[in-house]
C-alpha cells in the first residue's frame, strides 16, 4: 500500500544527504534523471522543488505517470497518488501539452487523524 503513497523528497533534503556534491552537480543529476523518466519534479506549497520516483512506465523524454500530488498543509509532505486515475483532459486545438501537474492541498491521513483527536 505504501507504494501508492510515496512521498517526494525536497531538494534541500537531497542537498543535505548528498553533502559531498555541490548544488550545480546535484541539479544536473536531477534534471538528467528527470529527462530519463526516472524521477519527476513536484513543487510543494512553498514552491520548493521536490523529487519523487516515477512508476515503471516512464521512458526517456516521456512521463506517463501523470498523477495527483497531494500537499499536506500540516506536515508539508508531498504525496504521489499514483493509483488515482486522472480524467482525460482534452485541450483546445492548438495546445500541445508536455506535462500536466495536478495538485491537491489539505491533510494527509497521518495529519487528519491527529486533527480528529484534538
Ligand atoms: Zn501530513
Ligand atoms: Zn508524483
Amino acid at each position: 500500500m505504501m507504494s501508492s503513497r510515496n512521498t517526494a523528497t525536497s531538494q534541500p533534503d537531497l542537498e543535505s544527504v548528498m553533502n559531498d556534491i555541490d548544488r550545480v552537480t546535484l541539479y544536473r543529476i536531477l534534471s538528467a534523471f528527470e529527462e530519463k523518466g526516472i524521477i519527476h519534479k513536484v513543487f510543494d506549497l512553498n514552491g520548493t522543488a521536490n523529487y519523487a520516483l516515477c512508476t515503471s512506465n516512464c521512458d526517456e523524454g516521456h512521463h506517463h505517470d501523470e498523477h495527483l500530488h497531494f500537499n499536506c498543509t500540516q506536515c508539508k509532505n508531498v504525496y504521489c497518488l499514483n493509483d488515482l486515475q486522472l480524467p482525460a483532459i482534452n485541450l483546445p486545438v492548438g495546445f500541445v501539452p508536455q506535462a500536466f501537474t495536478l495538485y491537491a492541498t489539505g491533510l494527509c491521513p497521518k495529519c487528519s487523524k491527529k486533527a480528529v483527536k484534538q
